[in-house]
């Protein structure tokens, strides 16, 4: 069985993106007051969209619409076709909330099987589910997937080492699902209860947090080789499981017929071209209970528009690089940390630590500061040409030349949250 659509050409896709599109608008216009409001406003009414180019006449949604109609924002269907509720972790202001028809949860559960498959799994795998169970979407989600897709489930949760060690044990599951942070301290749990030999875990796929290339190796170097996928996911978007890293691992291929993605400046919110850093801006074309129309989900990525070598024909992302809230205005340049720890990790005989220092100095001028910390085995005489090297990135990326300092293997400070890493002294 397989969960890929059996298209044979970008066309077909575009067509099957077409009636979706056009099925959504009007879907939207009819079950929603909220929606119909906006579109009125816009001047744009279901029979307007003629063309995939019509996206563009369409009003944005923002976290502010899931605000505004909280409880259950956005709802589209009667309340009694609503099946599921799922909600974000939400740290400022109310949690978002999003309804789930029947029909939305087969749709998610399909997805998600199909990122199992593209991770190369079969019936025989045993998946050991080790993210957070809840009101959030991503236990359940993992789980809905591995069921449909018919591999065997362990749901344990996150946390709990000695379980997860003794399971991985006594269960011998084959794939982990977890953070990645979680897959750091178990590979080192692992080493240090000398279980290498003991457990089979040969993929891990990995979400919620960003990951620089300097974790990814030490993830994979501390499990043995262990293949990485990572899966992106956002909870007004069904959840995790809207597309996965392939196994060439060259970005991520997300389902494009289940929605539209769109790469936008989101400062004057007009397409970037091909390759570009922008904003990821979601329209989707069969959900019922909660459909979006050109959401703005602050995800910061950049297509990949060369065809992947695995031969999968749905188009592809790169990893998440950041937020655009996190954006800096800097000499008139709009640069995202994201983009530096893109520069960061693909340079050599540094470690995955950073701080980016911005300054006004007597001169009246705007400075940055790159504080990186060198690897753990390289040596301080390259430090010139290490920092010489970076800087060279970095102006080819965002434009701007930097002073790059290095500094000793440990010696900046690490948290298992997202650590601070932009200080900007300009103002003060
Ligand atoms: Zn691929």
């Amino acid at each position: 069985m397989t969960f890929m659509p059996p298209l044979k050409s970008l066309e077909e896709l575009a067509a099957h993106q077409l009636t979706g599109l056009q099925w959504t608008v009007d879907h939207a216009y009819h079950g929603s007051e909220h929606y119909r409001a906006k579109l009125d406003q816009a001047g744009v009414k279901p029979g307007d969209i003629k063309s995939l180019d019509d996206l563009g006449k369409l009003p944005f949604t923002s976290a502010e619409d899931l605000r505004t109609g909280y409880p259950f924002p956005l709802l589209s269907v009667p309340m009694s076709e609503v099946v599921r509720i799922h909600a974000s972790s939400g740290t400022t202001g109310k949690r978002k909330v999003l309804c789930y028809s029947k029909k939305d949860i087969q749709d998610w559960a399909h997805m998600f099987a199909r990122c199992y498959e593209i991770a190369g799994l079969s019936k025989e795998d045993r998946v050991q589910i080790a993210v957070g169970y809840g009101v959030w979407t991503a236990g359940v989600g993992f789980q809905l997937g591995c069921e449909n897709f018919g591999a065997l489930a362990v749901p344990i949760g996150p946390g709990n080492l000695d379980m997860q060690c003794q399971f991985l044990v006594d269960f011998q599951p084959t794939v982990m699902c977890c953070t990645s942070s979680m897959a750091l301290l178990l590979s080192e749990e692992i080493k240090r209860r000398e279980l290498s030999d003991k457990h089979r875990v040969k993929k891990i796929i990995y979400g919620s947090e960003r990951t620089s290339e300097a974790m990814r190796k030490r993830i994979i170097e501390g499990l043995g080789g262990v293949e990485l996928f990572d899966i992106p996911g956002l909870t007004e978007l069904y959840g995790p499981g809207t597309g996965l890293e392939c196994q060439v691992h060259q970005g991520i291929h997300y389902w494009a017929d289940y929605y539209i993605l769109e790469i936008l400046n989101p400062i004057t919110l007009e397409p970037v071209p091909p390759g570009e850093l922008g904003e990821m801006v979601v329209t989707t074309l069969c959900k019922e209970a909660a459909p979006l129309i050109r959401y703005r989900t602050r995800d910061l990525t950049r297509l990949l528009p060369e065809p992947c070598p695995c031969g999968c024909l749905m188009p592809r992302h790169d990893r998440i690089l950041g937020r655009s809230d996190d954006m800096i205005i800097f000499r008139a340049v709009n640069i995202y940390p994201g983009q530096i720890d893109h520069v960061l990790s693909h340079s050599p005989g540094i470690g995955s630590e950073y701080q980016i220092i911005l300054d006004n100095r007597d001169d009246g001028k705007d400075y940055m500061t790159i504080k990186v910390e060198r690897a753990e085995d390289a040596p301080p005489d390259d430090d010139a040409k290490t920092a010489q090297i970076v800087a060279k990135g970095v102006k080819a990326e965002v434009l701007v030349s930097p002073q790059v300092e290095l500094v000793d293997y440990g010696t900046l400070p690490r948290s298992d949250r997202k650590s601070k890493r932009v200080f900007d002294h300009r103002f003060e």
